[in-house]
């Protein structure tokens, strides 16, 4: 599945030239860039042109030029969010932070959920997404209640309503056997019809016959209808990892050409490191992709009543990066039962996964998942490379250094297609 992302812009005449500092890592083709100097945190000085809303040329810049004083990134991909209910907490508090009572929350607030309160939660998050330089969303739906079809209709709209601006995806999250009912079958080629993808919930405790069967019906329904999949697998502190030996054996026994991503993977992180590489590498064979969680996985997982746990699951990620598995970071919820923070800002993201994650934006592979790592899982088009030819779609930080931008809040200037943004 790709995205022809060119299409939903309209055209525009912008050009300029700007000064900046990028990441090394992500100069692409057509840069004249060999011997200029890096500093210590990747960043290298830049002379960055375009014309037609597209880069037209990469170049140094020149020795008595000043140092540059903005951060140009790539406009964001945000991976893994719940649009539908973002800003619910106050309607559905889960004071506790338990996995258990979020999830009492999200059912409760889902069967009061009006056709108001969804618009108003996907406008809201749509708006502070865009502004925070946010190109591309894949969000899961709640979709299991009699409503689902119609809030599908809905966010079908909201979806046009904000082509030009950001791309979405939507995933229809339901109970896994939901699949294998009649609505299961008629909600699929909904979700077939538009594009968009299907999804699911497989968490312990586990019927291991039951869920592995579900797995392969959906791993069949996908491909019939040439639908890609993405589950919420393994979000837990128990059962390490047996979600996804039941996904990849059903991956042995079915033939599969779909896309499969597995967020969360959480427990995985506590299997042992030899066992740990062998599932990676099977992973990788299947050609799964994964998005971590970190934010609602250090407020979910590895608790217990009053006492301090120092176990917090979360993905392997460099175990996975390193057996070649694509592996993006998303934010998840947003002010909702499953977590009370955040607000679609893929800066805040990124410096709170240097402290959880150990990921660091001056490695490639520290700063990938948030950038083409998550562009490659979404399949659009451009991967986000700075490249001659390649949109001047980006995120302007007022900020020389990567540690000054990630602890203060930076000014940001987003420019898409050319244009800069009021
Ligand atoms: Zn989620």
């Amino acid at each position: 599945m790709t995205f022809e992302k060119e299409e939903l812009f309209a055209t525009t005449q912008a050009s300029g030239c700007i000064d900046v500092l990028v990441p090394r890592c992500l100069i692409g083709d057509g840069a004249n860039i060999c011997g200029l100097p890096v500093d210590l945190e990747g960043l290298c000085s830049l002379r960055l042109s375009w014309k037609d809303g597209k880069i037209s040329s990469i170049k140094g810049i020149p020795e008595d030029s000043k140092l540059p004083n903005e951060i140009l990134l790539p406009r964001f991909i945000e991976p893994h969010a719940h649009i539908d209910k973002a800003f619910t907490w106050k309607r559905s508090p889960n004071l506790r932070g338990s996995y258990d009572g979020a999830l009492e929350a999200n059912l409760r607030n889902y069967a009061a959920r009006s056709e108001e309160d969804l618009l108003c939660s996907s406008g809201k998050s749509l708006d502070l997404a865009f502004s925070n330089g946010i190109r591309a969303i894949r969000s899961h739906i709640d979709s299991f209640g009699k409503n689902a079809l119609n809030d599908w209709d809905l966010l079908g709209d909201v979806r046009k309503k904000w082509q030009e601006k950001i791309l979405l995806q939507y995933v229809a999250l339901v109970p896994l056997d939901f699949w294998e009912t009649y609505e299961g079958e008629l909600l699929a080629k909904r979700v077939a019809f538009s594009g968009d993808l299907l999804g699911g919930v497989v968490a312990p405790p586990y019927n291991k016959k039951k869920t592995f069967k579900s797995l392969v019906h959906l791993i069949q329904l996908g491909n019939q209808l040439d639908c890609d999949i993405d589950l919420h697998i393994d979000e837990s502190q128990s059962s390490a990892a047996a979600g996804l030996k039941l996904l990849l054996k059903a991956l042995e026994q079915v033939e599969n050409k779909v896309s499969i991503t597995c967020s969360h993977l959480s427990s995985m992180a506590l299997l042992g490191q030899q066992k740990l590489s062998q599932l990676a590498a099977k992973l990788y064979r299947y050609k799964v992709n994964v998005v971590a969680l970190p934010l609602t996985n250090s407020w979910l997982l590895g608790r217990k009543d009053r006492s301090t746990l120092i176990k917090r699951p979360l993905a392997p990620i460099f175990e996975l990066q390193k057996a070649g598995v694509v592996v993006a970071v998303g934010g998840d919820n947003v002010n909702d039962s499953w977590f009370p923070l955040s607000s679609f800002d893929p800066i805040n993201l990124m410096a709170f996964s240097m402290s959880i994650a150990h990921l660091s934006p001056w490695d490639r592979l520290g700063l990938s998942p948030f950038s083409t790592s998550a562009a490659h899982l979404l399949g659009l088009e451009w991967k986000g490379n700075l490249a001659i030819g390649s949109p001047a779609d980006w995120v302007l930080l007022d900020s020389n250094s990567w540690v000054e931008a990630l602890s203060s809040k930076p000014k940001k200037r987003v420019v898409v297609k050319g244009n800069f943004l009021d």
